[in-house]
C-alpha cells in the first residue's frame, strides 16, 4: 500500500472516530475498583493492515488493561500446546445466552459453554497452568507479546484490585475444579486468569494482535509465526459466534466479523486476511461491551464492506483502497 492509499483509509478511520466522539452512552466498569479510575472520554481506533502498517485516530497509545480481549489469544495458545481434542473436552464452542460471568456449565457435558466467557477462560487458564506449571504466566505473556509485537506487562494495581475482589471468578475456578476440568488448585487457575486480564495494552497493540489472527497467525509487522493455522481457525470461529456474549447474534448481523470485547474498554475485531481492528473506549454497556467500540466496528464494517457475508466480497469497499 502506498501512502496515498493509506491516507484514504486513514481519512475513513478519522471520520468514524470524529462521528462517534460525541457518544457518551455506557459507564466505566467499576466492579473491579481500579478500573473505575479510567477517564471515561478516552477513545482510540487503530487499524493494522497485512503489510504491518497501523492507521490510527485518537487515544491509540493510552494503556488500559486487556481484560477479556485476552481470552481468544489464551484460547489459541491452549489449542496450540494441548491440541483441539484435549481443549474441546474441557471447553465447548457453543454460545451462552447468559452474562459473561455466569456460574453456568453445559448441562450433561459439565464444561463451560465456550472460551470467550469467564468460565471457559478460567478453564483455559487452569489447563495452561497445568501444562506449563509456574511458568504459565510467562509463557502466555510471551505469546501475547509476540502477537502485539512488543513486550507486554501487568498493570499491578488492576491485578491487585481484581485479585482482592474477584470472588465470583474464584467460585467459577472451584466449580471447574470440582467438575474435573483441571487438577491444579482452583486459586492457581484464577490467579493466572487475573494476571492475564491485567496485561496492559494500547489500541495499537490490540489492532496488531487482531492482525496477527487475520494474517493466519503471523505478526504482519515482525513476520513472526505466533499461532498455527488450526488454532487460528478455531479461535476465530468461537470469536465469531461467542465473542460478544449475549449480544453475539446482533453483532454478527450488524458487523459480521469475529471480535472480542473487554470491560477495560478494549475491543478487537478481525477481518480475515485483511485487517486487525483495535478500539479503546472505557464506557461499557450492560453486557460489558464498550459502547463506542461496538459502534466503531459497525461503522467501519459498513463504510469498508467488511461483513463476512457482504454480497460482493468481504472488504469490497476496502480492497480498492489497499490495491490502488
Ligand atoms: N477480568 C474481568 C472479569 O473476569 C474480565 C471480564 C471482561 O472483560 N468481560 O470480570
Amino acid at each position: 500500500m502506498n501512502s496515498a492509499d493509506g491516507g484514504h483509509l486513514a481519512r475513513i478511520v478519522a471520520e468514524v472516530h470524529a462521528r462517534l466522539a460525541v457518544v457518551t452512552d455506557g459507564e466505566v466498569a467499576d466492579y473491579i475498583p481500579a478500573l473505575a479510575l479510567m477517564p471515561p472520554d478516552l477513545f482510540g481506533i487503530a487499524v493494522a493492515t497485512m503489510q504491518g502498517e497501523v492507521i490510527e485516530a485518537g487515544d491509540t497509545r493510552r494503556p488500559f488493561t486487556i481484560q477479556s480481549v485476552s481470552k481468544p489469544f489464551a484460547y489459541a495458545v491452549a489449542l496450540e500446546v494441548l491440541g483441539r481434542e484435549r481443549v474441546r473436552q474441557a471447553v465447548g464452542v457453543q454460545p451462552m445466552a447468559e452474562a459473561f460471568n455466569a456460574l453456568v456449565l453445559e448441562p450433561r457435558r459439565n464444561r463451560p459453554y465456550n472460551a470467550m466467557v469467564n468460565a471457559g477462560a478460567i478453564a483455559v487458564a487452569g489447563l495452561l497452568r497445568q501444562h506449563f506449571g509456574p511458568a504459565a504466566f510467562d509463557e502466555l505473556t510471551a505469546r501475547l507479546s509476540d502477537a502485539a509485537g512488543r513486550p507486554l506487562a501487568v498493570d499491578q494495581a488492576v491485578y491487585e484490585s481484581e485479585a482482592a475482589t474477584g470472588h465470583r471468578n474464584r467460585a467459577l475456578a472451584h466449580l471447574l475444579h470440582a467438575a474435573g476440568i483441571f487438577t491444579v488448585p482452583a486459586d492457581e487457575a484464577a490467579d493466572l486468569y487475573f494476571r492475564q486480564c491485567s496485561l496492559s495494552v494500547t489500541a495499537r497493540d490490540v489492532a496488531m494482535m487482531g492482525a496477527t489472527l487475520a494474517h493466519i497467525g503471523a505478526n504482519p509487522r515482525t513476520g513472526q509465526a505466533v499461532f498455527g493455522l488450526d488454532a487460528v481457525r478455531d479461535t476465530l470461529s468461537v470469536m465469531f459466534s461467542c465473542g460478544l456474549y449475549d449480544g453475539a447474534g446482533e453483532w454478527i448481523c450488524r458487523v459480521g466479523v469475529p471480535a472480542k470485547s473487554g470491560v477495560g474498554g478494549g475491543l478487537v475485531a478481525v477481518v480475515n486476511r485483511l485487517l486487525g481492528i483495535g478500539v479503546f473506549s472505557p464506557r461499557v454497556d450492560g453486557a460489558g461491551n464498550p459502547v463506542r467500540g461496538l459502534l466503531a466496528c459497525e461503522h467501519l464494517s459498513e463504510d469498508l464492506g467488511l461483513h463476512l457475508f457482504e454480497s460482493s466480497n468481504p472488504g469490497s469497499r476496502l480492497l480498492p483502497l489497499l490495491a490502488r
